[in-house]
């Protein structure tokens, strides 16, 4: 950051990273780059788009080009929010078990809580059928946009102009605290997830043949405290502990 000490919107708004989960029409990643530009972001990540770079995109960016030119293109979700500390992902519909699920101006003020010092990620999904369960197992938290029950579903560039909005609206509208300590990486609580679904398989707490519903809840526990790489470490610790339990030389496991 600079000499002084005080944290910058400029620098928020850098770490905010906006994802679309491969859109067909070229014109709503123009119309999300446009939204994104009234709204201060610029980092946007592309997974796997139909058409793009194509003229429709850059017909309704409409004097927000540079984003469209400075966007990466992708082939994985994982690969875009691979760095990122707090991964949110935005959706109409709610699932059947549900991630913590925010409001538009919460979740700006939580994604802005992180994004002083790290990057941070708010995931869109396909214009026809949004996000998958297994993209949404990358996400931490849920942000769904309040419209009429009957017809829920915002065109995807007009999501990110109502996330945007917020971001925009909570940065100007207050000073927002830096967190002390970053939040772990998403690769570093995947290697832990992975780490701890192997122990509890040999701890036999944990059926390989039905493992995916206690791990989702175990991770959305895991994920709502937020913790950093420090408190990963020891989590990691204990696990390696219980392992070399359980394969020591008086294990009764091992007779
Ligand atoms: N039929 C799809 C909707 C896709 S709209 C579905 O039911 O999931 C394209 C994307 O715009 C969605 O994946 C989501 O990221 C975003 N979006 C649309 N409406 C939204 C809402 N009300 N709240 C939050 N995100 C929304």
């Amino acid at each position: 950051m600079t000499e002084n000490a005080k944290p910058r919107a400029e620098d928020a708004l850098r770490n905010i990273r906006i994802v679309l989960v491969g859109p067909t029409h070229p014109g709503n990643i123009g119309g999300a780059a446009r939204a994104m530009k009234n709204s201060g972001l610029s980092d946007l990540r592309l997974v796997a788009p139909r058409l793009f770079p194509h003229p429709d995109a850059d017909a309704r960016a409409a004097g927000a080009e540079e984003i469209l030119a400075q966007a990466v293109v992708v082939d994985t979700l994982e690969a875009a929010i691979a760095d990122c500390h707090l991964v949110v992902g935005a959706s109409a519909r709610s699932r059947t078990i549900p991630l913590s699920s925010f409001a538009p101006d919460e979740t700006a003020r939580s994604l802005l809580s992180v994004a002083y010092t790290a990057p941070v990620a708010l995931v869109f999904g396909r214009e026809r059928t949004g996000l998958t369960n297994s993209e949404l197992d990358r996400c931490q938290q849920l942000v769904m946009i309040p419209a009429n029950p009957v017809f829920s579903s915002l065109n995807l560039a007009a999501a990110v102009q109502v996330l945007g909005y917020e971001l925009y609206k909570a940065l100007v509208g207050q000073s927002v605290k830096a967190h002390a300590s970053r939040a772990a990486t998403r690769a570093e609580m995947h290697h832990f997830y992975g780490h701890l679904e192997r122990v509890l398989i040999d701890l036999e707490f944990l059926n390989p043949a039905a493992p995916r519903k206690l791990m989702r809840r175990i991770m959305r526990l895991v994920d709502r405290s937020r913790p950093d790489s420090n408190e990963i470490n020891i989590l990691e610790g204990i696990l390696t502990a219980i392992e070399r339990l359980g394969h020591g030389p008086s294990s009764p496991r091992n007779t």
